[in-house]
């Protein structure tokens, strides 16, 4: 019988790195895989999209859960997991980064005695009024198999007491970069569809909480970009959250070129072609480098230490970028074969 994983996702960048280890799940023998939707995130320029591009299979199970609280939220979330893990009976669940979805997945296989599986464990922003970061605290805490992008995760699980079943493998966004960059060069009409030219724009992106649910830091954030567009086109695909944040707010978005989020390879196209980026993602901050153009992180602090200290990315209120230097930790586009080959042979479950 192969070992049955069972992962979840929820949210825009779970889909983009499962689809990296499903692939590579589907590849390696021993494996099967079922998966959840909890429907996080429900639009389809924020879902559907990535299943299609990303060559994802469609989910056994959508539990269609969105909106409200956090605790209306998870709790949804939970009572829905539950009762398909027992009749699902996995060998592992799966769960990624650090949303409502991945605590969820977390707690309800956990306290059902099946082991966890985390993907991009050990992250730190050591700012325990992110919600991102109380879920990953948990959910690190919670896991058997910790999965780590890089040296500096290893040594934040190992500074809390968590060394056992932790494996360094590197970024699974660098696979998922890789798959989508050759795709997207050849197939994405993204940049004359929206009439820029290459190393003419700046592309952005805002949705985390501590600038959407300011006004004065939401606004702040907008007047920085807004600055920015004053020497280049700043292209601005708007995340749902901050969309209807800056309406509710009545923050104006004048002089950005605001789009609706756009897929993967058009994000790819875009990114490779940008003259820098500014951010307050994750997952964009790393892109940037992979695409080798400087980022600006529009927030204080970074779990992606490595792209500051290797001279790629800058915090906006801190010091000027240092010299530019290539980062090894992210591995070589194989983290998700990786992954896969230690869920085949581990035989924790
Ligand atoms: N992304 C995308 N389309 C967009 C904006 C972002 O495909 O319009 C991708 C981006 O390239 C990255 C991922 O979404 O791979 C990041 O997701 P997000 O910023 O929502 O989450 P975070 O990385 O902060 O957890």
């Amino acid at each position: 019988m192969p070992r049955k994983i069972l992962t979840i996702v929820g949210a825009r960048p779970q889909f983009i790195k499962a689809a990296a280890v499903s692939r590579a799940i589907r590849e390696t023998d021993g494996l099967s895989e079922v998966m959840i939707h909890t429907g996080q995130h429900f639009d389809s320029n924020m879902s559907d999209i990535f299943f299609e591009e990303l060559d994802i299979r469609k989910p056994k199970h959508h539990l269609a859960v969105n909106g409200g609280g956090h605790g209306d939220m998870t709790g949804r979330m939970l009572m829905a997991i539950e009762p398909i893990l027992v009749a699902e009976r996995p060998d592992w669940v799966m769960v990624y980064g650090d949303t409502n979805s991945t605590l969820a997945g977390s707690l309800a296989a956990s306290k059902l005695h099946i082991p966890v599986a985390h993907v991009e464990a050990g992250l730190r922003s050591f700012n325990r009024r992110m919600p991102e970061e109380i879920n990953r605290v948990v959910t690190d805490h919670l896991s058997t198999l910790h999965f780590s992008p890089t040296s500096t995760a290893v040594a934040n699980l190992a500074a809390e007491g968590v060394s056992k079943g932790v494996h360094h493998v590197g970024d699974v966004m660098y696979d998922a970069t890789l798959f989508a960059t050759s795709k997207a060069e050849q197939g994405s009409t993204v940049l004359s569809d929206l009439k820029l030219r290459p190393k003419a724009y700046v592309i952005a992106t805002v949705h985390r909480a501590e600038n959407t649910d300011d006004p004065g830091q939401l606004r702040a954030v907008v007047q920085f970009l807004q600055e920015r567009a004053k020497s280049h086109s700043v292209v601005l695909p708007l995340h749902p959250r901050t969309r209807q944040a800056a309406s509710r707010m009545g923050v104006n978005l004048d002089r950005l070129q605001v789009i609706d989020p756009v897929g993967y390879l058009d994000m790819a196209k875009l990114l490779h072609h940008a003259v820098e980026v500014y951010t307050d993602s994750g997952g964009v901050q790393k892109e940037a480098y992979f695409h080798r153009v400087p980022c600006t992180t529009l927030r204080d602090e970074t779990e992606w230490t490595e792209t500051v200290t290797h001279g790629w990315n800058r915090l906006w209120k801190g010091p000027e970028r240092l010299t530019q230097r290539e980062i090894e930790e992210y591995g070589k586009g194989r983290a998700a074969f990786d992954i896969a080959k230690l869920l085949a042979s581990n035989s924790a479950a």
